[in-house]
């Protein structure tokens, strides 16, 4: 909640890095006083009598419940301002950010004045909040019905349970009615209450979870079909009319009962005739063939799986537009319905691995090439001196199978068979993993393996090359005076290009004009330079219901495990030049962090949204600083590798 993370707001420096001396702070604005709103973002300025109005687009709803951040200008670095009695600092570029609680409703007015010597503004601004339901006045029972949950079309295998859960009055009794007279009796739900999101994102809770004291959540369980039949698991739901068998629930309170319609179809899959289906995520017709499709262990899970174009599964599941792949008896992966194609039901999954492995050394990589029978689902299993191709639903007769190596690069290549019908390829490096990307030629897979470069501990940026993502657009923040983060981040990009050059590397900037740019070809850019090493850079902002005032500062973020030294070292870098909170690295599920072929990470150096950042971000100097941090890290990770090379 929005008192608990005040609780834990430390504004200021971190002690213990030295860093370059403070910056001066920006001239005071002197524009004509003026109220603005740039998040959220104004759509329309009305005046009525003597107030003016701001509304904010319907559309654009604040995601949050409790409380929320606004921000905007007053155009004078001098002025006063209060939002609703409260003063709320001006920063001398006329920036100011709020961080404000929200009213139990669906429209939030907060009433804004600025205040000069000679002057005054006053603004109401009127912005939208997340619809809610609302028991009808003086009822006794209600059941919520935006809270049905799991509520569309499900497809299940025989013997699943699924948890029921529905919002209603507390105190009541509440039961599923299904066809045919069978009922299934709910309980209050006595299990904790859900932490806002927000606090745990960056672990600022520290109150203990507090279980709601008269529950109005009903849950229970049910296994088998439920509402009327929804079709075939990998065809659009069909329509099903009033009468075709569809569950209600029932609650009741002393006399008074209502009764909804449950807005669930369940239908169960035959796990002996399991849908064969092929990823194929060009539904666009884009011609991109070399993409890949994300997996995940579960609906709301974060992506463990990439596969690419071509790539044969069984579904076994479907929860409306997420569909569950069986990729062996124990593993699962979740993926995006619309990127998977139905193919024939004589199409069969039985494949296996046909031939060993092949090892073939060339100058800048060397290539393993694995022989199978079909495009078996396959993840990579990366360790600090390891890859492990783990082939799903591949039922091998081999023998545990070690080859020496050929090759300088590689210590051993080994074979195993961790459960019945997942085989492993592993291939152990004599050093780190600088980089490997795979890709299919017919059904053989192959995995190509990067030399690590050669790096002189004394000029670690001679000959290498360096791609930098200026992030944006499309998409990306906006700051309280209307500062856009995509050409800040370029501006910053052009320095850390003209310090890397000097310092001997070949820096290629995947951007460097405002047009829009999709990030498969951001990456395609940065493979095609052949890069050492990709950062993309970035000014960060936060999500609804966060509060900007205790979670603000530098972090940096990265992918894989081996790009973790190289996130940590920007990230030291950047908190030098700026010397704001340390928000720490993370391991961020983004596109830009994840490219296999090269280490890479994402810097959130500072905030657009936060005043002071804003005005970092914009000024030379404060870019200079940006750049200079960026530089440093990369610096720093490089030095940390050389030597590894023989
Ligand atoms: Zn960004």
């Amino acid at each position: 909640m929005a008192a608990a993370l005040s609780l834990s707001a430390c504004r200021g420096h971190v002690g213990g890095v030295p860093g370059p001396a403070p910056l001066t702070p920006p001239p005071v604005a002197t524009a004509p006083l003026r109220i603005s709103v740039a998040y959220p973002k104004e759509a329309q300025r009305v005046t009525a009598g003597d107030t003016l109005f701001i509304y904010t687009s319907p559309t654009e709803r604040i995601q949050s419940r409790d409380s929320a951040f606004v921000f905007g200008s007053v155009g004078q670095g001098d002025a006063r301002l209060t939002v609703n009695g409260t003063p709320v600092p001006v920063y001398a570029t006329g920036a100011w950010i709020a961080w404000l609680p929200l009213p139990a409703d669906t429209l939030a007015r907060f009433d804004l004045v600025a205040v000069t010597a000679a002057d005054t503004a006053r603004a109401s601004l009127v912005a939208y909040l997340p619809p809610r339901f609302r028991p009808p006045m003086g009822a006794n029972v209600w059941v919520d019905t935006t809270s049905f949950s799991p509520a569309g079309g499900r497809w299940v295998r025989p013997g699943e349970e699924i948890r029921l859960s529905v919002r209603a009055a507390s105190g009541s009794s509440a039961r599923i009615l299904l066809p045919g007279g069978r009922v299934l009796p709910l309980v209050p739900d006595t299990s904790a209450d859900e932490v806002p999101w927000g606090q745990i994102a960056f672990g600022t809770t520290i109150d203990p979870v507090r279980m709601p004291e008269r529950p109005e959540r009903y849950v229970g369980r049910w296994t088998g079909a439920f509402g009327p039949d929804p079709g075939p698991a990998m065809s659009p739901l069909s329509v099903a009319p009033e009468d075709s068998g569809w569950a209600f629930v029932e609650v009741a309170f002393g006399a008074d009962t209502v009764r909804q319609r449950w807005p669930l179809r369940v239908g169960v899959i035959d796990p002996a005739r399991l849908q064969m289906v092929v990823v194929n995520d060009d539904t666009a017709h884009t011609g991109k063939t070399d993409s890949s499709l994300a997996g995940r262990p579960s609906p709301d899970g974060t992506y463990h799986w990439f596969f690419p174009n071509g790539t044969l599964a069984a579904v076994s599941g479907r929860w409306n537009g997420q569909a569950r792949l069986q990729l062996s008896r124990g593993t699962v992966a979740w993926v995006d319905a619309v990127d998977i194609q139905p193919l024939s039901p004589e199409v069969s999954a039985a494949t296996g691995i046909a031939s060993s492995p092949r090892l073939v050394p060339g100058d800048r990589s060397v290539t393993l090439r694995v022989p199978l029978t079909a495009r078996v689902p396959f993840r990579v299993e990366e360790t600090d001196r390891a890859l492990a191709l783990r082939f799903y639903g591949v039922a091998a007769d081999m023998d545990f199978v070690r080859y020496g190596g050929t090759d300088p690069l590689v210590r051993t290549i080994s074979f195993s068979q961790p459960v019945e019908d997942e085989a492993m390829v592993t291939v152990e490096l004599t050093q780190p993993v600088w980089g490997y990307r795979t890709s299919w030629s017919g059904t053989t897979l192959v995995l190509e393996v990067r030399r690590p470069p050669v790096i002189d501990p004394t000029r670690p940026l001679a000959g290498r090359k360096i791609a930098l993502d200026p992030g944006h657009p499309p998409a990306g923040a906006t700051g309280p005076n209307g500062n856009y983060e995509a050409p800040v981040v370029l501006a910053i990009a052009r320095r850390a290009k003209a310090m890397l050059d000097a310092l001997g590397a070949q820096t290629t900037l995947i951007r460097d004009t405002d047009a829009p740019m999709d990030l498969v070809e951001r990456l395609r850019i940065a493979e095609r330079a052949d890069a050492d090493i990709l950062i993309s850079i970035h000014a960060n902002a936060l999500p609804d219901g966060v509060n900007p005032f205790v979670n603000s500062g530098t972090s940096v973020y990265y992918y894989q495990p081996r790009s973790e030294p190289l996130a940590r070292a920007l990230n030291r870098a950047i908190v030098k030049q700026f010397g704001l909170r340390d928000l720490g690295v993370g391991r961020g599920d983004l596109a830009m962090a994840r490219p296999t072929w090269m280490p890479s990470a994402l810097t959130e150096g500072l905030f657009i949204m936060i005043p002071e950042q804003e005005a970092l971000l914009t000024s030379p100097a404060g870019q200079e600083r940006y750049a200079r941090g960026v530089v440093d890290g990369i610096v720093e990770f490089l030095r940390g590798r050389a030597g590894t090379t023989p």
